[in-house]
């Protein structure tokens, strides 16, 4: 009777539930499981370190809309990836972590890498086992994928001992599993739908914020129908940019402090009101604001703010039903009116504070004017991935997405250290996309090495290092007394360039800003990996803002 192995039955199992891309760190006992996936045609990518690894599973779940994963080594490979566990349960986004174990029959012998996997696993999944007889790899496999994308999306962890991952069975007991079909969509009683478009009709102020949850339901379509069709304002979250144009007239993103705190009605898709969106509450937000709610989990709705009217179930099934009932109503927001005038005026505003610092030639240059080149050279179809404090933020402000799910960044965990990871997970989903990252120079330090792993599976992606030399802010010389450095300080004018160079990659260096156009025309021209590294002036900073970035 022919036999087979646990190896072999988990990268089956993995290939027949649509898992397309896995991410890892080989060693004891997860090698085998390694190849078979190889050998199953599932796409197996080797990273330097395991976060880095748990961070493109990630992304390539939301993605792709089916879970990627990673495979990591017992004890301490476990222990790194919870890194990547711990960002997909607060991002809600789907990824399967499979942790090699020692033997069963070693348990609790001070085996090697001994470690409790499935209890460290736990609080971030929302579900951990440890697989306890070879036969039964697909039924669990199964099981991960299915609670990875249904609901809200979220991680799962897998722990595979070794003698169970070497263990072979006969094919006839091998425990079967059906293949996970597409998440149901489930819809609104049909009375929260009216109820939901009373409250608009009744606003003075109205506002759609537009969060993640609507990417990850491929919501597009209808969340455009049904702002053209109401022709209510919009802010997108962070990662939410794309699902409608960042450039549409109605976008409110130049002056989203003025809208939030002025608004009356907001309709939050797929968003939550936690700290990116500082808790709905006062002095940020209206204290008599009148929330309508979406989203795909009951427990989400009324954090913080109660919600008047809460749509629980799919994003674009939800939003299909507002469009469709608006066909029974004459109502749509008037054009012109003050709140109009309100928002543009901020939105003007805010553009001439900027202005300044983005034609500002100083050398070193500051955010602004490295963003005025880095804008212009971004082509539409790009995925852009943002990390580092001030990078980022500036960055979401300066960066437009016309399209949904082309922008990755620290999101709702606020994750430093995600970057390479996730432009690696961006540049095997979309190989015919260009891949742009937009780095801060401490946030690069830490997944810096997943640099070589781009060259080596020569990923043209481009990656521009925003250097001022610290976190936060730089200084423009280092103490005599190394220990009086101090903390967020790091190396002066580092060539992170040369680190592309290392593993075959291009690298450009810019001090100052009359260089910066021709080297990221050159980065996007080059057709392999390469870093521009720019520097910028130790002190460059945000434009002053009306709250401070974590002010409730
Ligand atoms: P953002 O950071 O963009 O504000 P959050 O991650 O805070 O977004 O919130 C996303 C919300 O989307 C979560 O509360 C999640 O439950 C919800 N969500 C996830 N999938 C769906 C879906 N298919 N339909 C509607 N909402 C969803
Ligand atoms: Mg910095």
């Amino acid at each position: 009777m022919a036999k087979v192995n646990g190896a072999t039955l988990i990268a089956r199992s993995l290939k027949q539930q649509g898992v397309e891309y896995m991410f890892g760190v080989v060693g004891f006992p997860v090698g085998p499981i390694a190849e078979a996936a190889q050998a199953a045609g599932i796409k197996y990518y080797g990273m330097r370190n395991e976060q880095s690894a748990s961070y493109a599973a990630q992304a390539v779940g939301y993605l792709t809309g089916r879970p990627g994963a990673c495979l990591v080594v017992s004890g301490p490979g476990v222990v790194h990836g919870l890194a990547g566990l711990a960002n997909a349960q607060q991002n809600c986004w789907p990824m399967i972590l499979i942790g090699g174990a020692s033997a069963v029959h070693q348990n609790g012998m001070g085996a090697f890498q001994e470690e409790r996997q499935v209890l460290i696993a736990t609080p971030f999944c929302k579900f951990a086992h440890a697989v306890e007889h070879t036969h039964r790899i697909p039924f669990y496999v199964e099981m991960a994928v299915r609670y990875s994308i249904y609901g809200r999306p979220g991680a799962c962890y897998l722990d595979m001992p070794d003698d169970i991952i070497l263990g072979e069975v006969d094919e006839e007991k091998v425990q079967q599993a059906a293949t996970v079909v597409e998440p149901p969509r489930m819809i609104a009683p049909e009375q929260e739908v009216e109820r939901a478009l009373n409250v608009l009709e009744g606003a003075q102020r109205p506002l759609i914020i537009v969060g993640k949850g609507m990417a990850w339901s491929r919501a597009e379509d209808e969340v455009r129908a049904f702002i053209e069709r109401t022709q209510v304002p919009f802010l997108a979250s962070p990662m939410g940019k794309g699902v409608m144009d960042d450039n549409h007239p109605l976008s409110v993103g130049a002056a989203r402090s003025h809208a939030l705190q002025e608004a009356d009605v907001i309709y939050l898709l797929g968003a939550r009101l936690n700290w990116i969106m500082h808790f709905g509450k006062p002095p940020r937000f209206n204290k008599n604001v009148r929330i309508v709610q979406l989203d795909i989990s009951p427990e989400a709705i009324s954090q913080n703010v109660p919600a008047e009217v809460a749509l629980v179930g799919d994003g674009k099934a939800i939003v299909g039903q507002l469009n469709k009932a608006l066909e029974k109503r004459q109502w749509f927001y008037p054009k012109d009116t003050p709140w109009h005038a309100a928002i543009a005026a901020k939105a003007e505003a805010n553009a001439k504070q900027i202005a300044p610092q983005a034609e500002d030639n100083s050398n070193p240059m500051n955010y602004y004017r490295a963003f005025k080149d880095i804008s212009a050279i971004l082509p539409d179809n790009a995925v852009i991935i943002g990390e580092g404090a001030n990078t980022m933020d500036i960055g979401r402000t300066q960066m437009p997405n016309k399209s949904p799910r082309l922008r990755l960044d620290a999101g709702s965990y606020g994750t430093m250290g995600i970057g390479m990871g996730f432009v690696i997970a961006a540049a095997v989903v979309h190989p015919d996309r260009p891949i742009v990252s937009v780095s801060g120079d401490a946030a690069i330090g830490f997944s810096g090495m997943e640099i070589e792993t781009a060259c080596r599976y020569n990923m043209p992606v481009k990656i521009i290092v925003l250097n001022n030399g610290g976190i936060g802010s730089g200084i423009e010389a280092l103490p005599d007394d190394r220990l009086k450095i101090p903390p967020r300080v790091m190396s002066i004018g580092s060539g992170y360039e040369k680190l592309m160079e290392a593993f075959g990659g291009r690298g450009w260096y810019v001090e100052d800003p009359k260089d910066l156009r021709k080297a990221l025309d050159e980065l996007m021209a080059h057709n392999g990996p390469g870093l521009v590294n720019v520097k910028l002036a130790p002190t460059a900073g945000r434009k002053p803002q009306q709250f401070g970035w974590h002010t409730s």
